[in-house]
C-alpha cells in the first residue's frame, strides 16, 4: 500500500501557475524544474502569440510618453 502511494505520488504534479495538482492523464510539461499543465501553458501561448503586438504597444506608449514630454518643454 505504501509502495502504491509513492508511486502515485511520483505521477502525480502540482502545476506551478494555477496550483492545480495534475495526474498523469492531464498533459503537462515540465519547465526547469517547474511543472505546467496544458491549461496553463494554452494560455502562456496565448500571451507568446500576442507578445509581438504587446510590445509594438509598449514602444508606442514610449514614444507617446516622450512626445508629451517635448511637448510640455520637459
Ligand atoms: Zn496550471
Amino acid at each position: 500500500m505504501e509502495a502504491y502511494a509513492e508511486h502515485r505520488t511520483e505521477d502525480m504534479h502540482h502545476c506551478h501557475l494555477c496550483e492545480r495538482i495534475t495526474y498523469k492523464k492531464i498533459p503537462g510539461k515540465e519547465i526547469g524544474e517547474k511543472w505546467i499543465c496544458i491549461d496553463c501553458l494554452r494560455r502562456l501561448k496565448e500571451v507568446l502569440d500576442n507578445l509581438e503586438k504587446w510590445e509594438e504597444e509598449l514602444a508606442l506608449g514610449e514614444e507617446m510618453e516622450e512626445q508629451i514630454e517635448k511637448d510640455l518643454g520637459i
